[in-house]
């Protein structure tokens, strides 16, 4: 029988994590979680309680109010749930998508995420992606990506996207949130984005979703049968 590994898949914001650990895991048919859909789910109870966006510390007392779950929608993708409520729309707006990083460099909310987390990849056949997946996560995972890309790239994929999803925003607003989170993300003191030395880099600034997706295939293909 073939091996069902644990996938981790790092990296900066809108560099196409996302797409890429989703598409690997229909291919292989394993369970994909968005980890950082997760604590953006965090985010959006915390905005709507309107607690001090400046620190955020008023969630932790919160948190074992929070129940997050993910659903599979008519479509076939998983679509996460907070309380009960489908939020997979709301999460990606701009006033999520310019707090998450700071509800994400509390330690509590660390802790509770990581152990769901963990309980998702606890039978193998996982494609996880986030910031701390190789590094926290999963330190034991057979396979650790770090994904990367140029930021006038990263840039312009997450403008499209955006607008084509009818958000109104300019060029500089998407650029800034990137940088931002990616500062926040690399320099904060709990599990910070970084790159295990074991992962394999992947800059795919000049590769298509396709190319990506074959050549990621070809590693799992090569770490499976290096294992058996
Ligand atoms: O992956 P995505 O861009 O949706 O993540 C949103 C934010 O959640 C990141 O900028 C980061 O602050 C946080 N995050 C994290 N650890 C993860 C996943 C996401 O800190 N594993």
């Amino acid at each position: 029988m073939i091996q069902k590994i644990k996938i981790a898949v790092d990296g900066h914001s809108s560099c196409g994590k996302s797409t890429l650990a989703k598409e690997l895991a229909k291919e292989l048919g394993y369970l994909y979680i968005d980890s950082g859909a997760m604590y953006r789910a965090i985010t959006l109870f915390a905005i709507r309680k309107n607690l001090d966006q400046n620190t955020f510390q008023e969630i932790i007392p919160l948190l074992k109010e929070i129940n997050l779950s993910f659903k599979k929608t008519n479509s076939g993708a998983y679509s996460i749930h907070l309380n009960g409520e489908n939020v997979e729309d709301e999460i990606r707006r701009k006033p999520v998508a310019n707090a998450v990083s700071r509800i994400a460099e509390i330690k509590e909310v660390r802790n509770k995420l990581v152990i769901e987390q963990r309980k998702f990849g606890k039978n193998g056949g996982i494609v996880m992606d986030g910031r701390d997946i190789g590094s926290v996560v999963f330190p034991n995972a057979e396979l650790k990506l770090f994904i990367t890309a140029d930021v006038d790239i990263r840039t312009n994929r997450r403008y499209l996207e955006m607008t084509q999803k009818g958000v109104s925003l300019s060029k500089e607003e998407v650029r800034k949130n990137l940088m931002e989170r990616d500062h926040i993300d690399s320099n904060r003191k709990e599990s910070p984005l970084i790159k295990v030395k074991e992962a394999v880099e992947i800059n795919n600034s000049n590769l298509n979703k396709k190319e990506q997706l074959n050549l990621v295939l070809k590693i799992v293909k090569e770490t499976i049968s290096n294992l058996s």
